[in-house]
């Protein structure tokens, strides 16, 4: 069974984003025995991309497009399906009302424009889209298919996953089910996880892989099965397996994020905390708050630089506080009792504009921790002020706090 993707947007030409759509369906369609026989790129034009449709459904069973069904003039994908498959496009009555419920529950305008998207070829089937406005389509053409859907990466997994993969399988039989299940960490580098679970990763089914992100990583378990129940019960069983190796170190699973964790934790033993940041700019904070409830567990947060922290919080204007163990530990006992808080965090690190791609390896920082009985601090050998610099050391400190919270 061959497929083709075609990725359509002229900012992919120009090399303004990266085609990321492409390599997620090329990996989704092999994983379930595709051959992805080509992949092509095409601006927003009718007709290259009514051409490229055309090529595609001569040498392929299933042709999926990503992009271009916004509501948008360069919007072209919708007509040129349309015309590479020789329908009309029809007003689709159930689209167009999942469109407007869409708008009016964020409060939005319906603009002019936004019916186009409840145009879809003659006799396609519509694929809903519950996380975005632009529907995809399905278009049979003979015995091959043609499947358009959005542009925005996330749209598109939400859609494949939940709609289109599922549809596939049922059209061409396929005998497998293919589940997936994300075992994530943080705070513990990738060479560390390796070690632990090599073995695990020779598996073949499931299949174990590492994907390392700054200062965490995702261990992912794929499995294949003739049915859903004993793919599920293939992933229990290498999760008992990988969870014996790594106990504590995993703190969740699939989309959940460590800050939804800790912010969890903090509610369930009614627990608030502040936070004094120096090198990470207020990076904590803004993740914590920005989930769920989470600033119903903030107590508070400063973000200054190390001399005018110790000027606030210790009132001494001689500035000799270093980066250190000590520093943080008593900038975090200060701030939770200025605060009035359960708990104190003051990280306090090294503010190297000239830090590296990996936020200047050679610089530390401190997670001082401080309840009313007890102060602490922990080191990583990381300081900087680059994005993936404070990304890794706000995943390290999260980590920190969740297992001070464990204990
Ligand atoms: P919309 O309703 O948002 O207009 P659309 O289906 O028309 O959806 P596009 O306009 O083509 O999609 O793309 C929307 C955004 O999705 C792009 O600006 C880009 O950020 C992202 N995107 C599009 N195509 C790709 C791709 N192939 N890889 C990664 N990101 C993409
Ligand atoms: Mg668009």
């Amino acid at each position: 069974m061959q497929a083709e993707i075609i990725t359509i947007g002229t900012e992919l030409l120009l090399g303004q984003i990266v085609d990321t759509n492409a390599a997620y369906l090329a990996k989704e369609l092999a994983a379930i025995g595709f051959n992805v026989f080509r992949t092509t790129t095409i601006g927003d034009n009718q007709d290259r991309i009514s051409n490229a449709v055309r090529r595609a459904l001569d040498d392929c069973d299933i042709v999926i497009t990503s992009g271009g069904i916004g509501p948008t003039v360069d919007d072209k994908t919708r007509d040129a399906v349309a015309a590479a498959t020789g329908r009309d496009l029809v007003f689709d009555q159930s689209l167009f009302d999942d469109i407007r419920t869409f708008f009016e529950k964020r409060g939005l305008v319906l603009g002019e424009n936004n019916p186009r998207q409840a145009f879809i070829p003659h006799d396609a089937t519509a694929i809903r889209n519950p996380v975005g406005t632009a529907p995809g389509f399905i278009v049979k053409q003979g015995s091959r298919y043609v499947i358009s859907l959005p542009g925005v990466p996330r749209e598109l997994y939400h859609l494949m996953e939940h709609l289109v993969l599922p549809f596939i399988h049922r059209e061409f039989g396929l005998e497998t089910v293919i589940s997936m299940r994300v075992l994530r960490t943080a705070g513990t580098g990738e060479s560390n996880i390796d070690r632990l679970v090599a073995d695990l990763e020779e598996s073949d089914n499931p299949t174990v892989g590492l994907s390392a992100h700054p200062g965490a990583v995702d261990i992912r378990v794929t499995a294949k099965a003739k049915d859903a129940i004993t793919a599920q019960q293939l992933l229990d069983d290498m999760e008992t397996q990988l969870r014996a190796r790594l106990g504590d170190m995993i703190y969740g699973l699939d989309d959940v994020s460590i800050e939804e964790v800790v912010v969890n934790m903090l509610l369930e033993r009614g627990l608030t905390l502040v936070i004094l940041e120096t090198n990470t700019g207020g990076t904590l904070a803004c993740r914590l708050t920005a989930v769920p409830h989470g600033f119903e567990i903030l107590a508070g947060s400063l973000i200054a630089s190390l001399p005018r922290a110790v000027g606030y919080l210790l009132k001494k204007t001689d500035h000799r506080h270093s980066v250190s163990a000590g520093t943080a530990e008593i900038l975090a006992d200060k701030i939770r009792e200025a605060a009035g808080a359960d708990i104190g965090m003051a990280i306090v690190g090294d503010e190297d504009p000239d830090a590296g791609p990996y936020g200047g390896v050679t610089g530390s920082t401190y997670f001082g921790l401080s309840r009313q009985d007890l102060t602490e601090s922990q080191h990583i050998q990381l300081g900087g002020i680059s994005e993936e610099g404070r990304t890794r050391i706000i995943n390290s400190g999260l980590s920190i706090l969740r297992n001070w919270l464990l204990n």
